[in-house]
């Protein structure tokens, strides 16, 4: 059992866009592994690669039974709307509301690499799609207008102080 570090905002690694995983082995199956164990070790629902370093299109997520989906892309089933609170690993104490579309079918390649085919909604759906906006080094405060981003103003200030003590001791 691995639990890795994960990346906290402003951290420049979350900007990044994460590559396809191609190669399913030994260590994609460690990541994968670390991944899990990570999620459960920080009582998150979801986890991207990118969040403990890794720029592969990599996710895992526990709503009702751990998932893990490689490369995952999605298409909106319906054009309804659901907004909810959301928070993030990478941006501890920070919750905002955000919208996103409600039911969503997704492609992707489970842990073996094989092709596997899905439909989510709900608390899934919103996760599996902030999962993926991670692989294109987005984070959910990108989607907030500069009102609700003013809300957040002093908890975001406080992330950036702790990041750059915590990088000017090493
Ligand atoms: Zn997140």
């Amino acid at each position: 059992m691995t639990i890795r570090d994960i990346l906290c905002y402003p951290d420049p690694r979350l900007s990044q866009v994460s590559q396809p995983l191609t190669v399913f082995d030994e260590k994609s199956d460690m990541l994968i592994n670390d991944m899990l164990d990570t999620m459960a070790d920080a009582e998150g629902i979801g986890l991207a690669a990118v969040q403990i370093g890794v720029l592969l299109r990599v996710t895992v997520i526990n709503i009702n039974e751990p998932l893990v989906l490689v490369n995952p892309e999605f298409k909106v089933l319906e054009d309804t709307m659901h907004c909810d609170e959301e928070g993030c690993l990478s941006l501890p104490g920070i919750r905002a509301e955000i919208t996103r579309p409600s039911r969503i079918k997704v492609k992707a390649q489970d842990r073996q690499g094989n092709k596997i085919k899905l439909k989510a909604e709900g608390l899934e759906s919103i996760c599996i799609q902030h999962e993926i906006d991670h692989m294109d080094g987005k984070l959910f405060i990108n989607k907030l207008t500069p009102l609700s981003k003013a809300k957040i103003d002093t908890p975001l200030r406080n992330l950036i102080a702790l990041y750059r003590e915590k990088h000017q001791q090493n």
